[in-house]
């Protein structure tokens, strides 16, 4: 049985209900002082009151004792000394140069009981009036709501007071002090006329960086009222510039905090980076809808926050770069090593709606982010679009300004829909794993069998389509919802039939068919994701033959668009078949195989002439589709590994502005034998260093060569003045950089390598080290050399970060070991 520290059974409303807190914050340069009176309201008769603070419950004694419905008062105050290392809480934050020291903070999800105690629960929703004292050299002081006092207070001292009237938990308080240049802006809704001002808090010198994020974030304004009915409540919302983070930004209600390198776009950004500033700028924005305006009822139910967010962040994306872009983009994140698959696969995942927790960061894993949005999109395939959608309005009208939990959301759903969804959904909320689905269909005498089989008792939707000639001549979804199950319908015979486009829902399937119909498939399919998938199954059952003949045929097809023939086209470590998945070091050779006969049939001349170049210079859609197929070529050309190819490659990163097209190229260069390599690499990492976002691409290029000389180059960036292990985007583009090098990690230095530094880095916060064991989570399925080297290596893991001490961490691994 688990041991949590945080159970969900255990989770009760508190004593007392908080309804106003008065703060006072003084920044100083080395310390942060915080005094405030708590306003409560008696649930039960009490005598004492139990506040959280640090980490403890700490019960606070009250002058008489209190019944139900009385309102009472506690004074409370709480020096801290704020780290750069601890992010939660008030933390340190990097200062601009001549500034005073700059601080940020981060409450989700306890942080806001290091500032001062309180009820740090997600049903405290409760209006704040805070007063922010600190340096007057600071540009700003910032708190939740609307700025209602700015006075001196002493010689060189500010003092800037808030009020919020909006109850609001306390995982959403924010209190930073900081030096920033302001991009101001507004947005007004077309059809209610209303106006939002905007501000872009940025570093100074930045605010051109800001001018792009400034309209992504009036996009995603107008977009979210369109989709969700939504309505901004205050009036400003403002957005924040930090440099360190454990997460990529926060939505501190009204006050989002994001990363700097994904808050400013310029010319200098990476597509990844571009793509997610598309991204995080919505889902933040949303979560004014889906968080504080109806509030998670403890972090347990934090999917009811994130899936329905994810989903209209991802909506947005679609709308900016198209659907069968993003799709592929988010399907590659749930197969990745480490991914929600991956993470279910390992036995010892939770479940979307967990038991328990060891850390509230706990929750804020792939299977909040990435699962739980997929399994709402299961949910609307099984009760159609319509029902779903009338379903969402009427939950966020039911709770707005309250909570609300997954029962909540169970009830609302069936009430609305007259259907039973908590059995429904009950095994995929509350239980790890998810479906395995095994599809096959024969024909005769004019009719069709479909016969489909899955493991589990979840009710399945699987989308098909049948295609005839390149059409689809009928499509649909069947519902499986026993073990086994037979479909018949009278129809001409298919050539093929195109399963769950899109990767419809969340689970595994697996087809049967015969090589000749996945070869029509790879041809003929109208739905470009799904010739992909065709192309991937053709490899993992080994039809190499065909898969090259394939190969060359898409390559020199002039009528398929660029993403098409990216997603067929790219060879990654893995293919589809998750078993094969455990294949680490075959996979591996395998790739490097495929590539290289694949590049040897094309040739290099018709290599070389298919790469961009000048056309790859934008930041607009067609331009990040178009770097993407250049790095195919890339990636080949590396393979290749001619002086011919060496200076291709070279040619294409003397010719490229983008940042990313640079990087892949000197990527291409760095794995392959050219002898200027190393000196390539040392005068590009000159210039990327430069920046935060230049550095951690140069960093994973470093983690990610393929020579032995790569752990000598690891710590020789260790070393590096500028370099720490303090820094979440340095450190984790170095060492989580390094779990993507297939040629290195598997090899005895390699485990060694991870092995060290997952206790090194635990030091330095669990939640960082926890992504170094992405690789290990289907160990139990490597080959039995390999698992027994991976299972020795667990084990000392074990020993060394003890569950006591390492609660996330060391639980982790336990459970990878139970
Ligand atoms: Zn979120």
């Amino acid at each position: 049985m688990q041991e949590w520290k945080f159970r969900r059974s255990e989770f009760r409303r508190p004593p007392a209900q908080l309804e106003h807190v008065d703060a006072t914050i003084r920044f100083f340069e080395d310390r942060v002082e915080a005094e405030g009176v708590l306003h409560l309201v008696a649930r039960e008769t009490i005598g004492e009151m139990p506040l959280d603070c640090d980490g403890a419950k700490v019960p606070y004694a009250l002058d008489r004792e209190y019944a139900p419905g009385e309102r009472f008062t506690v004074k409370v105050s709480h020096v801290s000394h704020p780290d750069g290392v601890r992010l939660e809480g008030i933390y340190r934050d990097v200062t601009p140069g001549g500034a005073p020291q700059q601080y940020m903070s981060q409450c989700q999800q306890f942080g806001f009981q290091r500032i001062l105690p309180i009820v740090d629960d997600c049903t405290a929703k409760c209006t704040f009036r805070t007063t922010l004292e600190g340096d007057e050299r600071y540009t700003h002081l910032i708190s939740n709501g609307d700025l209602v006092e700015k006075r001196s207070a002493g010689p060189g001292r500010m003092a800037w007071t808030y009020e919020n009237r909006k109850p609001m938990a306390p995982y959403l308080f924010i209190a930073c002090a900081g030096t920033w240049d302001v991009l101001p802006d507004s947005v007004t809704y077309p059809d209610i006329g209303k106006t939002v001002k905007l501000e872009y808090l940025v570093p100074p010198g930045h605010v051109d960086g800001a001018r792009v994020p400034m309209e992504i974030l009036k996009k995603s304004i107008i977009f979210q009222h369109e989709l969700t009915g939504f309505v901004y409540p205050y009036e400003t919302y403002r957005t924040i510039c930090m440099e360190k983070s454990l997460y990529g930004g926060m939505e501190n209600t009204g006050n989002t905090t994001i990363v700097t390198q994904a808050a400013l776009i310029d010319s200098s950004i990476s597509d990844a980076r571009l793509v997610y500033a598309h991204g995080v700028i919505p889902h933040e924005y949303e979560h004014s809808h889906c968080g504080s305006g109806v509030t998670m009822e403890t972090p347990f139910d934090m999917w009811l926050n994130e899936a329905y967010t994810v989903n209209v962040e991802r909506a947005f994306l679609a709308r900016e770069f198209g659907a069968a872009f993003t799709r592929a983009m988010d399907v590659a994140g749930l197969r990745m090593d480490g991914g929600a698959l991956a993470e279910d696969e390992s036995g010892s995942a939770p479940a979307i709606v967990r038991e328990g927790v060891n850390d509230p960061d706990d929750v804020v894993d792939a299977i909040t982010y990435d699962k739980a949005p997929e399994v709402l999109n299961t949910l609307r395939s099984l009760i159609g679009a319509e029902a779903y959608d009338k379903a969402w309005r009427e939950y966020f009208r039911r709770f707005d300004g309250g909570n609300a939990n997954t029962e909540d959301f169970l009830k609302v759903f069936s009430e609305t829909t007259g259907r039973d969804i908590g059995a429904l959904m009950r095994p995929w909320l509350f239980s790890s794993g998810h479906p395995t689905v095994r599809a096959s269909w024969t024909w005769a005498a004019g009719e069709l069998t479909v016969t489909l089989a899955r493991e589990g008792d979840y009710v399945v939707p699987v989308p098909y389509a049948l295609v005839k000639d390149g059409r689809d001549v009928a499509s649909g979804a069947f519902v499986l919802d026993g073990a086994m199950q037979q479909f018949r319908t009278k129809c001409p015979k298919p050539d093929f039939i195109s399963w769950n486009r899109g990767c419809g829902f969340y689970g595994v399937l697996e087809v049967e068919a015969p090589e000749e119909e996945l070869v029509c498939q790879v041809r003929t399919d109208p739905d470009a994701f799904n010739r992909a998938e065709a192309m991937k199954m053709l490899r993992d059952r080994g039809a190499v033959k065909a898969w090259l003949e394939l190969y060359k045929e898409i390559f020199a097809d002039e009528s398929l668009d660029l993403g098409a023939k990216e997603a067929m086209l790219s060879v990654g470590v893995h293919s589809l078949d998750r078993r094969r998945r455990a294949f680490v070091r075959e996979n591996a050779a395998e790739m490097h195989a495929l590539r290289k006969a694949a590049a040897e049939a094309i040739g290099e001349a018709a290599l070389v002439a298919s790469l961009g170049g000048e056309n790859a210079n934008g930041i607009d859609a067609a331009s990040i589709v178009r770097r993407a197929w250049d790095k195919v070529v890339l990636d080949m050309l590396a393979e290749l590994n001619t002086p011919g190819a060496w200076a291709a490659i070279e040619g294409y990163l003397g010719r490229a502005e983008n940042i990313t097209a640079r990087l892949n190229a000197l990527s291409a260069l760095v794995r392959g034998e050219s002898p200027r390599r190393k000196e390539v690499l040392e005068a590009e990492g000159e210039k990327l260093r430069k920046t935060t976002n230049g550095y951690s691409s140069y960093l994973r290029i470093v983690a990610c060569d393929p020579h032995e000389d790569v752990f000598a180059a690891i710590e020789a960036e260790e070393r590096r003045e500028g370099w720490s292990m303090s820094h979440p985007a340095l450190s984790r583009a170095l060492y989580c950089g390094f779990t993507a090098n297939a040629d290195r990690l598997w090899t005895d230095e390699g485990l060694a390598w991870i092995e060290r530094t997952i206790v090194k880095y635990a030091q330095c916060g669990e939640y960082n080290a926890l992504r170094l064991l992405s690789p290990f989570l289907t160990w139990r399925w490597f080959e039995p050399g390999l698992r027994a080297e991976v299972k020795a290596l667990l084990e000392r893991l074990a020993a060394a970060l003890p569950r006591e001490k390492y609660p996330s961490l060391g639980g982790r691994i336990a459970d990878l070991l139970a």
